[in-house]
């Protein structure tokens, strides 16, 4: 079955209500604050609305996007076709396991800030390290997020996913139904901004530096993230709450105050992102209203109405430039989406 955008608006409508929107831009949704319109926007707010909106587009072969918070990504000025999906299932539970450590099981749309407003007055540690990434966990998996020397690969022991591999565009009658499976850890491939997922997400440069999104799959990603156990240990909330106010002191100091997503490059083996950028001469250089900026060489600002073309232009010159004077091919920690 071929997609049309108002057969699937009214066969869904009845379901999501007003949490579904027709041509919805998908700049209200992301930190960048750019992207033309989804043909379909959804809220996902329960794990069973997440499965079954999978199995439904999966049969009808329809195109389906799955986000979180939009924090890493960068959308067309086309937008997207088919549907976006942003997950937003955000109930949890701690298990304590009465040896001063307690399991946490997390739904993948819970956000980073939010829980931990949560966990230090309970006094339960292990995430504070993230009070500053505004992302959800199911996308946290993904880039295995992290800061201040710690990352969520260091507190994770498995994820479910809904994996919908056996869903092929070119197959339509005979294809596998997506079913739930559990990774765990040590099955993740889980790095430095990397897990088992991300190689297919990459976005890459061409001989001639042009940018290459990865390639879309009608059902994107292909392994959805639903649920996240995580080991959590005892702290004191005292130490917690001065923890977390010291990282978010710090993010106020060093980033930039317009809208943004978290670092457009990962850091090179042994050095710097932002280093290399301003030794490239590259800080506060500006394309269009999409600007490096000045606190730290790694983000892209967006200045107010930029398009996300200007931002994309960005990328392309300081990767250029980094390679023609550094000698260091820098890979792109951020995302691209859409029809580009
Ligand atoms: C101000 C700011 C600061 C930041 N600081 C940091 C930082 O310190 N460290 C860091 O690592 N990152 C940082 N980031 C980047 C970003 O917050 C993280 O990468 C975050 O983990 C992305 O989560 P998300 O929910 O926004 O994912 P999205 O941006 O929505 O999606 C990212 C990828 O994950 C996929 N995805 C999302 N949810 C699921 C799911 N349930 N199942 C399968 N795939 C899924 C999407 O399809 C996409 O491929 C920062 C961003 C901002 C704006």
């Amino acid at each position: 079955m071929r997609f049309h955008t108002d057969t699937a608006y009214n066969e869904l409508r009845p379901h999501f209500q007003e949490r579904i929107r027709h041509d919805e831009l998908l700049a209200r949704y992301c930190t960048f604050g750019v992207g033309g319109p989804a043909d379909i926007w959804v809220s996902l707010e329960t794990r069973e609305e997440l499965v079954d909106l999978v199995r439904y587009c999966a049969e009808r072969h329809w195109p389906l996007l799955i986000t979180g918070n939009s924090t890493n990504v960068l959308y067309a000025d086309a937008g997207v076709r088919g549907i976006v999906a942003r997950v937003a299932c955000k109930a949890y539970r701690i298990e304590d396991q009465g040896d001063g450590t307690a399991l946490l099981l997390a739904d993948a749309g819970v956000s980073w800030p939010h829980l931990l407003q949560e966990l230090a007055p309970l006094g339960w540690g292990g995430l504070a390290f993230g009070i500053g990434i505004p992302g959800t966990f199911g996308g946290g998996v993904i880039s295995n997020a992290g800061a201040h020397n710690e990352e969520l690969g260091q507190v994770l022991e498995w994820i479910e996913v809904l994996d919908a591999r056996g869903v092929r565009e070119e197959d339509e009658d005979g294809f596998t139904l997506p079913l739930t499976r559990r990774y765990q850890h040590d099955e993740l491939n889980l790095s430095y901004r990397h897990s088992r997922f991300r190689e297919e997400r990459r976005v890459r440069f061409d001989e001639r530096g042009r940018l290459i999104p990865a390639r879309r799959r009608m059902i994107d990603p292909p392994e959805i993230v639903l649920m996240l156990g995580i080991r959590l240990h005892r702290e004191d909330p005292e130490k917690l709450h001065a923890e977390i106010a010291r990282y978010k002191q710090y993010r106020k100091m060093t980033e930039p105050p317009q809208r943004h997503t978290g670092a457009i490059f990962k850091d090179p083996p042994g050095d710097q992102a932002s280093r290399l950028i301003a030794l490239a001469n590259l800080k506060g250089k500006k394309h269009g209203k999409a600007q490096i900026a000045e606190s730290n060489a790694n983000y892209i600002v967006n200045e107010g109405g930029a398009p996300a073309s200007d931002i994309a232009a960005l990328m392309v010159e300081v990767h250029q430039r980094v390679l023609d004077q550094c000698g260091v091919d820098l890979e792109l920690d951020c995302e691209l989406h859409g029809d580009w």
